[in-house]
């Protein structure tokens, strides 16, 4: 494998490209890794990227070590919703240093911006970042450079420090500036689409990672199909649309519930549990479910009955119900989800006063 002298976090942002650009400039030798996961990275976009911006990207997949994270509890705690910033970056560079071995590298590089970010790049948090990955003697964070102390890679001489930037804030004016001196003539968006970040995939997310009693990949992939409701730890996806019932094929496991009204067009549904699930539990889901039946309902209102099939490993039958909505299986809020965040926060603050 061919050999590189830094291995650089690519995000897809303009500061993860500016800053492996900024080292190729001086001629450095750079593998940008994209790290992925159910909540953030774009594989299918590392082609497009490395045209655009000139870049050596490969895309890695850190889903199961993120989930993992998820699981443990973070150390750093969560964002404003289920973000958990620092222990993300945490993690993303201390398997990126996992990889130096492979690449040949002698140093890491990443984009982040002193006092960008209000929680993940502050100084404090920068360090402890560093200190954390165990990266202290290797990590480069090239566009902020000469605001921060200089790194074993900078003192041996491998790196040009006075080439390398001093940019502070939430500004994007320099950055603009620079990707015009580059040529970079795609400016990705900010913000980076992290789906941690946002409300309404914290309803969707959370109530995998507090009920379920080992959740996984699949998991959260699932969470983000279609609609959700959960009943205790009892949970019933029930796809909006086409793609959606499309979506789930992949997803289904063992032990998993099918659900499909029989006879009429609906939705198809899928029930998942960390225990087995009783008649009537099953019975409510399937009234759930065929209640986005339209042409079910109506033929259920005109007094015909209706039979939903429901397919368990391989084994089906069909459970008559009455389709309705007033169902112990409720849509998780970002309310509910917000509150045991927040009691969360207040319990780690405690315990470290
Ligand atoms: S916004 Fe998402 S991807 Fe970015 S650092 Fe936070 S958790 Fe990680």
């Amino acid at each position: 494998m061919k050999n590189y002298d830094g291995i650089a976090l690519f995000s897809g942002g303009l500061d993860s490209i500016l800053a492996a650009r900024l080292l190729m400039e001086q001629g450095r030798s750079i593998k940008c890794l994209h790290f992925y996961s159910p909540f953030f990275g774009h594989p299918g976009r590392v082609e497009h990227w490395s045209e655009a911006y000139g870049l050596d990207i490969t895309a890695i997949d850190a889903g199961e070590a993120f989930v993992d994270m998820l699981k443990k509890g973070p150390a750093h705690g969560f964002g404003s919703a289920m973000n958990p910033c620092v222990d993300c970056k945490i993690l993303m560079m201390s398997l990126a240093r996992e990889q130096m071995e492979t690449y040949g590298a002698k140093f890491l590089v990443s984009g982040e911006v002193l006092g960008q970010r209000p929680m993940s790049q502050r100084r404090d948090t920068l360090n402890v970042i560093r200190r954390d990955a165990e990266v202290r003697d290797v990590l480069i964070r090239p566009l902020s450079a000469k605001l921060l102390d200089p790194t074993a890679v900078e003192e041996s001489g491998l790196v040009d420090r006075s080439r390398l930037l001093g940019m502070n804030g939430r500004g994007r004016k320099e950055q603009l500036a620079l990707a015009e001196r580059f040529g970079i003539a795609e400016i990705p968006t900010p913000g980076g689409g992290c789906k941690l970040t946002e409300k309404e995939n914290t309803r969707r997310f959370w109530p995998v990672l507090s009920r379920l009693a080992s959740p996984d990949v699949n998991d959260f992939m699932l969470a983000d199909v279609g609609r959700q409701f959960w009943y205790g730890d009892y949970w019933l996806t029930i796809g909006r649309h086409k793609s959606d019932n499309e979506a789930y094929a992949p997803l289904l496991r063992e032990g998993d519930l099918h659900f499909k009204v029989a006879g009429f067009p609906g939705p198809i549904a899928l029930g998942r549990s960390s225990r087995p699930w009783d008649n009537e539990t099953v019975r409510m889901a399937a009234a759930l479910a065929a209640s986005y039946s339209p042409k079910a309902c109506k033929a259920a209102e005109e007094g015909q009955r209706i039979g939903v099939r429901v397919t368990q490993n391989g084994s089906s039958t069909v459970v008559e119900v009455t389709p309705g909505r007033d169902s112990l299986f409720l849509d998780p809020t970002w309310e509910s989800a917000r509150d045991e965040l927040h009691a969360l926060r207040k319990a780690g603050a405690q315990s470290s006063e």
